[in-house]
Order: structure tokens, then C-alpha cells, then sequence
């Protein structure tokens, strides 16, 4: 972002302490105080130990601007531009910059699968615009207008996730960045414990069909029953003329997979909306093809079509720990699907690792599931015994909440092939000692876990 100062004080809703800055031209903003250049615009926030006013000083010497919260005593002389509130002001500025710059918005939120519809949504995108994306999982009130900032001017679309954990959040990245397209790829349960009820989960997300622009579209699965049913509660708030357009599984939506199966370590498709041609995503799991499917239905409003989607597609890079495929020792394969769990995902794990062929064993690792709430004891027992019916041939589980899920496993497989560990370093030594190099492991568990480090361990001999 290239602006004069004072412009910039305007976008954000402040004020240029000295006049004289005015003309002073910026490049860029900087929340890292040691990332900071001669052209850069400091923005000074309140971090957990230190406050980045205490920075300001420093910014200024090395010939920054920076803002500067209004009504704090100490303010150095130099470029500053006083604001109401510093966090609201990023965000103005970034909503303002956007607006200039006139990019249309496809905005992406869900329970699972966000990260991974951003990255095909501008795989599928890039094969004919100037797309910008989310870098990474900075998804939230800060991630979201520093992705906006660092949007070159000439952007056509930018591609954003949207997360939450707890009502009004969605509204408000939406009101920074209306989508044109909004992608709700499914209801799960993350954050329950936040919003109480899968309904609650369902309305925080929905925030985004009400934040869509007038004559915008809505992407969403059409296999949650408490899409249409939210929907219909909030239909006085929703824009005018908002179009709806439903995937799933199966003829109930509007796009559905036809055909589908792995193939070459991804899945192989077709597509209702999109006739004979056949797709490959290089990723496995038809909750990735439903993913897929939502991100072709944005890039069809753009304009793509199906011969641009099929070189899209088979050209996405995904962000690590989805379902990523690792050698571990002697030839071992490893799928991390460590980045995060909850019981929708968990399954849809379980259903990849149950597809895979030409393995002597398919084993799950599943370490806890987060944040689920009251129930949370039921949800993994209810996942363990998913498992057991998937035909799994053995269950590894960490953590103290994964004891049930192992007790779920153990009513439906034989017992002596599902193990508990409360211990990783425990779990790594058993899995090593078991393991054989023509199995198949798939690991999964919230990130709190850090369960990747028992798969780093398995990539190398001890
Ligand atoms: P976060 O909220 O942590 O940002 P996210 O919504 O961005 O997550 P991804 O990072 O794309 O989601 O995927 C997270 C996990 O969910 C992965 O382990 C993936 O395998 C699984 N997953 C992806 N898409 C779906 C889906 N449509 N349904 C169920 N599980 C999914
Ligand atoms: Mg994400």
C-alpha cells in the first residue's frame, strides 16, 4: 500500500499531529517494530507483555511514522498520527484501501476446511486474475486487515479467511471486507465451548451471508440442515438479491461429485455444474472434493472455466499439516492431519485413512480434540468407535480426553489393537517398535497437541 501520510490519516480516521508530514510517502505497514523501514507506517498494539507505543519512539528515529493511541501521555515529536483506538484504526485503514483499490472480496468461513478452500480458490483464480490471498491462518480481527495492506494495488480479487470463536466476530471481518462471494464450507463443533450449540456455531458463521454485498453470492454446504434453517431466522438481516448455491454430496445440492475416488494420492471427479470434464485435487478426502466444489463455484462467478479450473486445480499448493504426505523411516507413510481436530474433521480423517489401499495396516493416531465443552467426553468416544466401524486396524490415543475415544474404539475392534498413552515420548517408542514400513499412519489432534512432533519423530531413526 502506497500512500501519503496525511491520506493515510484520513483512511483511518485520524489526525496528522504535525502538517508538515503530510506529503511524507509510505509503503507498507509494520505491526514488528524490528521489521520496520524509512517508508513504513508503525502500528503501535497492545500486545500481552509489552505495549508497542513503548516502540514508537524507536520507529520514529529510524524514520517511520507511526499512530498513536489519543490521550496517552509521552507522545515523541515526529510523524505520528493520533487515533481514537489503534486496532480500530488498522481496520479502517484497511477497509478504506480496499475500497480503493476496488478488488472484489471472496470471503471464506466454516467450522473446517477455510484454510484449504482459500488455497483452491486462488489456485482456481490465479489462472486468469490478480489474486491475493490470506498468507497462512491470519484469519482473525488483526490477520485480516494486514492481509488487506499487504494486497498490491493492482489486486483484482483477494481471497480471505474469515474465523471465529464466538458471535459477532464474522460480522465484524465482514463489515471490514463485504464479500462478493462468502463460502461457508460446513457447521462442526469447533468453539463450542465459546457458543454453546452447534445452532450458535451455525449463526456465528452465517454472520457472513449477512455482511455478503447486495447481489452477492453464497456458497454453502448444502449437507447441514441448520444452514437453511439459520438462513430463514436471519432472513430480514440478509442483502438484497443474495444468490445461494448449495454442494454436497449428493443431487439434494445444487453441485455434487460424480464419479469420484483416489487416484495418484488425490481424489479424482467430476462435477454436476461442470458436465463430462474430470478434475484431480492432489489431496486426498471427499471432504476436500466438497471443498473443491465450493471453491469452483466461486471461481465460475469470475468467470473461470472448467479447462482453467482442471490446470488450477492440479496446480494447488495447500498449507502444511492437511492431510500431508511424509516418508517416515523405511519407506513408512505418513499422513499429518496434526494442524487441528474436532469431531467433523476427525472423521473425515478417518474416512481418508480407511479409503487408502495397499497398506498392510491403516492406524490413526488421534490426540485431543479441544475446546469441544460439556460433551466433550462423548465426542471422542463417539469419534474412537467411528474409527472401530471405519475398519481402522489400530487406534493410538493421546492425551487424557482420548482415553474415551479409545474406549469407544475398543467396543467395536478387538481391544489389544487399540493403545492409550498419556505420554508422547511413550507413544513415539511404542509406534516405533510396531510399526512396519508397509503401513499407513494418519495423525490428528487439535493443535494444542503438538501432535507433529510424533511425526517429525517418525521421520528419522531415533
Ligand atoms: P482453522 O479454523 O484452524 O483455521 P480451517 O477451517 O482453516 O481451520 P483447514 O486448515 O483447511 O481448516 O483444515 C483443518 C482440518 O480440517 C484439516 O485437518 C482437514 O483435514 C479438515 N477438513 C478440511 N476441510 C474439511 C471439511 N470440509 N469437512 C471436514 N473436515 C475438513
Ligand atoms: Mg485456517
Amino acid at each position: 500500500m502506497e500512500r501519503t501520510l496525511g491520506r493515510i490519516a484520513d483512511m483511518c480516521g485520524g489526525r496528522l499531529l504535525r502538517a508538515a508530514d503530510a506529503d511524507k510517502p509510505i509503503a507498507g505497514v509494520v505491526i514488528d517494530s524490528r521489521k520496520l523501514g524509512e517508508r513504513s507506517l508503525f502500528v503501535p498494539l497492545g500486545g500481552s507483555n509489552v505495549d508497542g507505543h513503548e516502540f514508537v519512539a524507536g520507529a520514529l528515529e529510524a524514520g517511520a511514522a507511526s499512530l498513536w493511541q489519543r490521550g496517552r501521555a509521552g507522545a515523541p515529536e515526529g510523524a505520528l498520527i493520533e487515533v481514537d483506538d489503534v486496532l480500530e484504526a488498522l481496520q479502517r485503514l484497511a477497509s478504506a484501501y480496499l475500497q480503493e483499490s476496488g478488488a472484489k472480496v471472496v470471503g471464506i468461513t466454516g467450522s473446517n476446511g477455510k484454510t484449504t478452500t482459500k488455497d483452491m480458490v486462488y489456485a482456481l483464480l490465479d489462472t486468469k486474475l490478480r489474486v491475493h490471498k490470506t498468507q497462512g491462518n491470519f484469519n482473525n480481527h488483526l490477520g485480516l486487515p494486514l492481509t488487506l495492506l499487504s494486497m498490491p494495488e493492482q489486486t483484482e480479487v483477494v481471497v480471505l479467511e474469515m474465523g471465529m470463536s464466538d458471535l459477532g466476530e464474522i460480522a465484524l471481518l465482514a463489515r471490514i471486507a463485504p464479500p462478493d462471494v462468502a463460502i461457508v464450507t460446513n457447521i462442526g463443533e469447533s468453539h463450542l465451548l465459546n457458543l454453546g450449540s452447534r445452532h450458535n456455531i451455525a449463526r456465528a458463521k452465517l454472520e457472513i451471508a449477512a455482511g455478503t454485498k447486495p447481489g452477492g453470492l453464497l456458497i454453502c454446504s448444502g449437507d447441514e440442515p441448520l444452514i437453511p434453517q439459520v438462513l430463514e431466522e436471519i432472513k430480514a438481516d440478509l442483502p438484497q438479491d443474495l444468490r445461494i448455491f448449495t454442494f454436497g454430496a449428493d443431487a439434494a445440492s445444487d453441485d455434487y461429485p460424480i464419479g469420484m475416488k483416489p487416484e495418484g494420492g488425490g481424489m479424482a471427479f467430476s462435477a454436476r455444474s461442470e458436465g463430462e470434464a474430470r478434475f484431480a485435487i492432489p489431496v486426498l478426502g471427499s471432504h476436500n472434493v466438497g471443498n473443491a466444489l465450493a471453491a469452483m463455484a466461486a471461481a465460475r462467478e469470475f468467470g473461470i472455466d472448467a479447462e482453467r479450473m482442471k490446470t488450477g486445480l492440479a496446480n494447488l499448493r495447500l498449507t502444511g499439516m492437511r492431510i500431508e504426505r511424509l516418508t517416515g523411516v523405511s519407506g513408512l507413510a505418513l499422513f499429518n492431519d496434526a494442524y487441528n481436530a474436532s469431531p467433523t474433521s476427525a472423521r473425515a480423517a478417518i474416512d481418508v485413512l480407511a479409503g487408502l489401499q495397499g497398506f498392510a495396516s491403516r492406524v490413526l493416531v488421534l490426540g485431543d480434540m479441544l475446546e469441544l465443552g460439556a460433551d466433550e467426553r462423548r465426542y471422542h468416544r463417539e469419534v474412537g468407535r467411528y474409527a472401530a466401524d471405519a475398519g481402522i486396524d489400530a487406534v493410538y490415543a493421546y492425551g487424557p480426553l482420548s482415553a474415551d475415544a479409545a474406549e469407544g474404539a475398543r467396543e467395536n475392534m478387538a481391544p489389544d489393537r487399540v493403545h492409550a498413552f498419556t505420554d508422547k515420548a511413550a507413544m513415539i517408542a511404542h509406534l516405533r517398535a510396531h510399526l512396519k514400513s508397509e503401513d499407513a499412519v494418519l495423525f490428528k489432534a487439535s493443535r494444542g497437541m503438538r501432535l507433529e512432533e510424533a511425526v517429525q519423530a517418525l521421520q528419522s531413526e531415533p
